[in-house]
């Protein structure tokens, strides 16, 4: 911890029993039911914002200086985090940015808005979504009450499709092309233009995914209510040992092939050597008619089979892929015309057209994959030059224009003229060097 960081002072010439100001403004995070709760990175991004700073920098100031990042380097490293759901996950990651949050702010609760209160009970596995996702309705809800738009905890859970509450299906975050990352917005706005996406349209989710939402938010109710009860491990081979019983007369294989797995991974389950996914978890309670938690903490209430949803099936089985039947060779061709014809751009476009996995592909034709790999990396560069270049363009037309108004457009001026015609940002070296480049071309001393 660098104790040069001062977390909490007291204003000269206040009482000595007064309370002491927090390093960073007290922000409350909102929400408090399991469908409602914020999440630690919406809060992160509403506080950096109340700050005046971009959360990077925020993140590159407050936050890596508690999590021990002593160099430039490290600092930034641990600043790129805030990008990433993994900082409301299980993980100890999760810990220590609630806990840096909570020294800063002088607050006491923001761990609750991660998962980690049920870090010992979860695996880790296929738990967070792999992209950022919202309600629309729900924002436009924040927005009718003239509450900051925030992002749910609920909505980073892999396994929830839909908002509960609207019975809408979750919408992925629209993301910016390559070389566009690095603009961070508030929650509720576009990262690509910036626009409210309380105006975003949603379709309506099935019955059995607002189920399934429903589950988890009582899952995370329960979690709020009792903690304690989810310190331990979890207790799921009782609740298989007690469903068995009740429901298929204690017959493993059957109550295996009623929910769509292998025997042997229900053995796995079983004996307790193997966890499975949240997904998996679901599901049980949803077939088993009980709660999620009674699934986790190996409770044993009166259960009767509902059977499989039949809309989710595709969500919660590995896909099965068809591509592997057809011949090798025919494959290896296949893939080869892809490259050739530049149809493809990645190894995981190949792998998604030709319908087989990654892994498949690059045993079958390791030479042609190192190829399209490397392909792609050009494709990068070439992208991220051509987009550099477009950038450059629209600060050079600016810097042009407010040229011929006053005596010198400043960067920061030329930046902000930018940002209100095309919505673009740039990162402060970014943007120094485009300025030295537009006064060069300008004949501008430095
Ligand atoms: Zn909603």
């Amino acid at each position: 911890m660098n104790s040069s960081l001062r977390l909490a002072s007291r204003p000269g010439g206040w009482p000595d029993d007064a309370p002491p100001r927090s390093a960073c403004f007290g922000l409350s995070p909102e929400g408090c039911s399991g469908d409602t709760l914020e999440d630690l990175r919406s809060y992160f991004r509403r506080l950096s914002a109340h700050h005046g700073m971009l959360p990077w920098t925020f993140a590159f100031r407050a936050i890596a200086p508690l999590l021990g990042g002593r160099h430039f380097d490290s600092r930034r490293h641990i600043a790129k985090d805030c990008y990433g759901l993994a900082i409301c996950g299980i993980t100890d990651l999760a810990a220590r940015w609630s806990n840096a949050l909570n020294l800063l702010t002088l607050r006491h609760d923001l761990e609750r808005h991660t998962l980690r209160p049920l870090g010992s009970m979860l695996s880790p596995y296929k738990l967070l979504s792999r992209c950022e996702r919202f309600c629309p309705a729900c924002y436009a809800q924040d927005d009718r009450s003239n509450n900051p738009k925030y992002n749910r905890l609920l909505w980073l859970i892999d396994c929830v499709k839909a908002c509960p509450i609207h019975g809408m299906r979750l919408k992925q975050i629209p993301t910016p092309k390559i070389g566009d990352g690095e603009a961070f917005w508030l929650p509720g706005s576009s990262r690509v233009d910036g626009s409210n996406l309380a105006r975003d349209v949603a379709e309506e989710a099935y019955p059995e995914e607002i189920k399934f939402a429903w589950l988890v938010v009582d899952l995370l109710e329960d979690c709020q209510l009792r903690p304690d009860a989810f310190l331990g491990s979890p207790a799921i081979p009782t609740f298989l040992s007690h469903a068995s019983a009740s429901l298929f007369g204690g017959i493993a294989a059957t109550f295996a092939a009623e929910l769509g797995i292998s025997k042997g991974e229900f053995h796995g389950w079983m004996t307790g050597e193997v966890h499975p996914s949240l997904h998996w978890i679901v599901l049980m309670a949803y077939c088993c008619n009980c709660r999620v938690s009674d699934v986790l903490l190996g409770n044993t209430p009166a259960v009767f089979w509902t059977g499989r949803p039949r809309n989710l099936d595709y969500r919660l089985v590995n896909k099965k892929r068809k591509g592997a039947s057809a011949p090798t060779s025919v494959l290896i061709a296949n893939f080869e015309q892809l490259i050739t014809s530049g149809r493809v751009r990645c190894l995981q476009e190949a792998a998604d057209t030709l319908d087989v996995s990654v892994k498949f592909l690059h045993k079958i034709a390791p030479d042609h994959s190192t190829r399209l790999i490397e392909n792609g990396k050009d494709y990068q560069k070439d992208a991220a030059k051509a987009n550099g270049d477009a950038k450059f363009s629209e600060f050079l037309s600016s810097h042009t224009r407010l040229r011929t108004k006053g005596p010198y457009a400043s960067r920061r001026l030329v930046v902000a003229d930018v940002r209100e015609r095309t919505g673009l940002t740039f990162g402060f070296r970014q943007a120094c060097e485009f300025q030295r480049r537009a006064n060069r071309m300008a004949g501008i001393a430095e």
